[in-house]
């Protein structure tokens, strides 16, 4: 007789793919479930941690220790890691589907949302991802070519992320420089020429998506004044009335107000906010962006309650040389799972993956964090998203719903992975690169120094 799945003798065999916070909190949700399970999460890269290593700015490493709680998790019996393993090339669809009774798709949002405009693929042009990643030593974007010789920088749009590229931008090195970004981008960032940082917002001060502790830190940048002209204060009557109540967009108000009477105090840095504007053309001369021209914006209530820009025929142009684009992130397909192109996401309901073409759910297949829900929330917001999803698998348990995997060998993934030439990185083997990393930050007075190459990260575990 087979054993019943989530026993002792046969353990609920998970598979999560993704080892980001949402994939993190999975885990931690399935290692406390009464039922026995055992996880084994797959990554491609060999660095765990997804965004809270390559996305949180390195200047907020308060954000970064919720990095202890995935590690007690990782530290649970029951737990593995397969690190520097690709989901589609190094492990198959089909192969999870052979080894694991539920597969849970964690992978966030890789991808970003373009502007559409003309000059957007001129060099120096790029999405905020790419310049987050590359300050924060991540393996793919260690190289990407970014010129700071130019005076000013224009950022499109005014979410969290904006305000942390806008920031990097406006530090001074000495304020970054016990932080974990990567050595090569300090180097970068002390060269900078930039003097002047427009965060570019298409609505007015009412609509924005950054949070108070992101905006009120723009007032106390040791070499960046915070400008902000009065003239774009002014809301206008749909506005105000949708604020009303909403003391956290008060409160950003409160700042920006605050900013706009200080005025300029001769910093020689300056992070400039500004509302109404949509960049319509990147203006490039001798392959080089040279200015960015807006469409000014006026606000229309829509049928929906919507608040939406609508352009006036008017325009303003920016003199810059580097444009970061921050207009959201986007998530990329994975190999022989259902994608729902127009949102970016893993189609589902309620965390069960669905197949599009019959609208049913995929048996076994389920999703968590941004690839379930869009590019939104902290990192917190993680957790409740991904117990949700694991609480839809235990229904199924319970239901009866789940194909018990055909080969449920907890040593058949491991030889497969080698027989293949796969060098997966363990649990174990990446807490030898993590006290390397601390170790060498330890003696810089910094948090770490982040391992970047793939080759020096194998090289250390197999001297
Ligand atoms: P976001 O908060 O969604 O902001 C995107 C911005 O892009 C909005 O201002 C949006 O304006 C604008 N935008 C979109 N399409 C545009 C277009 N075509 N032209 C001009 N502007 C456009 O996204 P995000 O900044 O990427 O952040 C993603 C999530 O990560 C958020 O939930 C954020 O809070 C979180 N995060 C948190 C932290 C932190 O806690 N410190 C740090 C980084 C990120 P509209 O409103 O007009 O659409």
């Amino acid at each position: 007789m087979t054993a019943t799945i989530g026993t002792t003798e046969r353990p609920l065999r998970a598979a999560i793919v993704g080892a980001g916070p949402s994939g993190f909190y999975t885990a931690a949700a399935l290692l406390k479930q009464e039922v026995t399970v055992t996880v084994d999460m797959f990554e491609r890269l060999i660095a765990q941690r997804g965004l809270v290593r390559y996305g949180v700015a390195p200047d907020h490493q308060n954000i970064k220790a919720v990095a202890k709680t995935y590690d007690r998790t990782a530290a649970e019996p029951t737990f593995r890691y397969f690190g520097n393993v690709e989901f589609g090339k190094d492990i198959t669809h089909a192969e999870l589907k052979e080894h694991y009774d539920a597969i849970f798709y964690t992978t966030g949002a890789q991808s970003d949302r373009h502007l559409s405009i003309p000059g957007e693929d001129l060099p120096n042009s790029m999405s905020a991802t790419e310049f987050v990643a590359w300050y924060n030593g991540h393996p793919d974007y260690q190289h990407l070519k970014i010129d700071l010789s130019c005076e000013a920088a224009v950022v499109v749009g005014v979410g969290n992320v904006a305000m942390d590229v806008a920031r990097i931008l406006a530090k001074s090195v000495d304020e970054l420089a016990d932080s974990d970004m990567a050595d090569y981008a300090l180097a970068a960032l002390a060269k900078s020429n930039i003097k002047d940082i427009y965060i570019v917002a298409r609505r007015g001060p009412a609509q924005v998506k950054f949070t108070n502790a992101e905006i009120r830190e723009m007032g106390h940048l040791a070499v960046a004044d915070a400008i902000v002209l009065d003239s774009e204060l002014r809301l206008d009557r749909a506005s105000s009335a949708a604020i009303e109540g909403d003391t956290s967009m008060q409160k950003n108000l409160d700042y920006l107000r605050a900013f706009a009477e200080i005025g300029v105090t001769g910093k020689p840095r300056r992070v400039h906010f500004r509302f109404l504007l949509s960049p319509v053309e990147i203006i490039g001369e001798n392959g080089k962006i040279v200015a960015v021209k807006m469409e000014k914006n006026e606000l229309r209530p829509a049928v929906s309650g919507d608040i939406k820009p609508s352009g006036t025929g008017q325009y303003e142009t920016i003199p810059a040389g580097l444009v970061l684009r921050s207009v959201g992130y986007k998530g990329v397909p994975l190999e022989g799972v259902p994608f729902d192109q127009r949102h970016g996401v893993i189609p589902n309901e309620v965390g069960r993956v669905i197949d599009l073409d019959t609208g049913k759910t995929v048996t076994g297949e389920y999703v968590a964090g941004w690839i379930k829900r869009g590019p939104n929330g902290v990192i917190g917001t993680n957790k409740p998203d991904a117990i949700e999803s694991v609480n839809s698998m235990l229904e199924d348990l319970q239901k009866g719903k789940l194909t018990p995997a055909p080969e449920p060998d907890p040593t058949a993934v491991p030889a497969l992975l080698q027989a293949r030439g796969v060098r997966y990185v363990t649990q174990e083997e990446w807490k030898v690169i993590e006290a390397k990393e601390v170790a060498d930050g330890k003696a810089h007075g910094k948090p770490r120094i982040k391992l970047v190459e793939p080759a020096a990260m194998l090289a250390l575990l197999d001297k």
